[in-house]
């Protein structure tokens, strides 16, 4: 099993003593005295209430700039999560390619639902059809293989989790399907915005560290101390705009207090797999 690490029975015990959530239950194979674990079997995690957490989220790969943000990523040493789409998949020749690279970059790179159409990009129409919309979440969340249910509503950032469900009137309806399938949303609390002709970054980099630092000191975030930012791929295709992004980690990276996370550690989800 690609990525499996092998452990000892007493010693995944007692290094889970104490913890009761995350337990790296599914994914698990004993043999004889030993238990296989899968990369993406859940491990105990504890938050440092001193820290602010922060989700790099890149939303609609695969697409042009997907491989170039997962390279600046892991050059940089952090977490990101990508959203990613199954007909961009389909349709793109490296695209299985991508999807299989951005997988197998857990627990660093995390890879997660964002529809099988992205609706089309036409929305309301998407979502007044929910048995319809739940099911485009459901057949990404096969093709594509994803290891966890986390999915971003395209176009609508809703929340859900275990107990809370953030949800506007037009996509309550599959958020309510999606959250009986067990299902998680994830939405953002700041966008790192694009030009819609070139789909080149906004905000600087500077601009938008300031947006985080000033969401987190007026607590406009979904979940207080913990943010999630809004990405595209697509916005880095060009090495200026990739080493913007790169800028923008860097100066997270700076501040001691940040932490940067992939979405399965995003407080109040129901437990996963
Ligand atoms: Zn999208």
């Amino acid at each position: 099993m690609i990525g499996s690490v092998w452990i000892m029975i007493f010693a995944y015990l007692a290094g889970c003593s104490g913890v009761t959530d995350n337990k790296p239950v599914a994914g698990e194979q004993v043999t004889g005295k030993q238990v296989t674990v899968d990369t993406f079997a859940r491990k105990p995690f504890v938050y440092d209430s001193t820290k602010k957490y922060i989700y790099l989220t890149f939303d609609d790969g695969p697409q042009h700039g997907t491989t170039t943000c997962y390279e600046i990523c892991k050059a940089d040493s952090i977490k990101a999560t990508f959203f990613m789409v199954g007909l961009h998949t389909a349709k793109k020749t490296d695209g299985k390619k991508i999807v299989a690279m951005i997988r197998a970059g857990y627990p660093e790179i995390l890879l997660a639902n964002h529809s099988y159409t992205h609706a089309n990009d036409k929305y309301v129409f998407f979502y007044h059809h929910p048995e319809m919309a739940a099911q485009d979440f459901f057949e990404a969340q096969d093709f594509l293989h994803v290891p966890y249910k986390i999915v971003r509503l395209p176009g609508n950032s809703a929340w859900m989790g275990d107990t809370v469900i953030k949800a506007s009137n037009l996509v309550r309806p599959v958020v309510r399907i999606l959250d009986s399938a067990g299902y998680n949303a994830i939405g953002w609390d700041v966008e790192w915005h694009f030009q819609k002709k070139t789909a080149r970054p906004v905000q600087s980099p500077q601009k938008l560290a300031e947006q985080v630092d000033t969401s987190f000191a007026r607590n406009h975030t979904h979940t207080p101390n913990h943010l999630v930012i809004l990405t595209h791929d697509r916005m880095f295709q060009r090495p200026e705009d990739a080493a913007a992004l790169d800028s923008f980690i860097h100066i997270l990276k700076q501040n001691p207090d940040y932490i940067l996370e992939t979405v399965d550690h995003y407080p109040g989800l129901k437990k996963l797999k």
